[in-house]
């Protein structure tokens, strides 16, 4: 087995022990493989092992893999792979990430879905496409950090509901370093229940990362980002 291959599988099986201590369902966890920095060959490996759903953090990075791995046509060649853009957006950059992402877990101001919706362009299409999106909420007390203040989480869920090119899919979070985790996911959890009960259908909560998976999914997790634990330590930058 590869380095790689051992990695996963370690992984895999420590989410499995934490699911079933928090007496949930491991099929209702989606672990993401985190490849940011990592060459785009890192995503065919990940891929011929099964992993589906990979995550980037930077528009630029990802349109870069996915210009690298998918035909000149644009068709995927990474058969059932699911990207998602899961830092920081830039308004003015929302159609190259709308046309490259799956899901978008950062979306954190008004603007920004308003962008991402209009890069859909014409919605009077027969199939008009939808973009899954996940509402970032910062879980800390530095206004400079990623994510909406979770008092202005639920409006902007409301303001994502009206836009018809945008399926709200829950929401997304980051522990912070000077804090638990587990009370920070319970925050999270605390404003993924208003979200649901405004709309049934977003249950996904985004959290856990190689440092605190565990208690992401004890706090209710659906979507683990995990990284480094996977890939090993990022080139460079990481
Ligand atoms: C890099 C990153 C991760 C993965 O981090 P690891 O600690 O390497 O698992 C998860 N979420 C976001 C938003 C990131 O930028």
């Amino acid at each position: 087995m590869s380095d790689l291959a051992a990695r996963l599988s370690a992984i895999d099986s420590q989410i499995a022990d934490a699911a079933r201590i928090a007496g949930r369902d491991a099929a209702d966890i989606t672990r993401i493989v985190v490849t940011k920095f990592h060459p785009a060959s890192l995503v065919r490996e990940l891929h011929a092992l099964g992993v589906r759903d990979v995550g980037e953090n930077r528009q630029q990075e990802l349109e870069a893999k996915r210009g690298e791995l998918d035909s000149p046509e644009g068709e995927r060649e990474l058969d059932g792979l699911r990207w998602h853009f899961i830092g920081q957006a830039q308004t003015n950059k929302a159609a190259s990430i709308r046309r490259s992402a799956d899901a978008v877990h950062s979306v954190d101001r008004i603007k920004l879905a308003d962008a991402l919706h209009r890069a859909a362009g014409n919605t009077d299409e027969v199939e008009p496409s939808v973009l899954d999106v996940l509402v970032q909420v910062n879980l800390t007390d530095d206004d400079g950090r990623g994510g909406v203040a979770p008092e202005g989480a639920l409006h902007l869920a409301e303001h994502i509901l009206a836009l018809p090119s945008l399926r709200l899919r829950g929401v997304m979070g980051v522990a912070p370093l000077d804090e638990a985790p587990a009370s920070a996911f319970a925050r999270l959890r605390g404003i993924a229940d208003t979200i649901t009960a405004l709309d049934p259908s977003a249950t996904w909560i985004s959290a856990g990362m190689t440092g605190d998976f565990v208690e992401a999914i004890a706090a209710g997790a659906t979507h683990l980002r995990i990284g480094s634990a996977i890939t090993g330590p990022r080139p460079d930058r990481g």
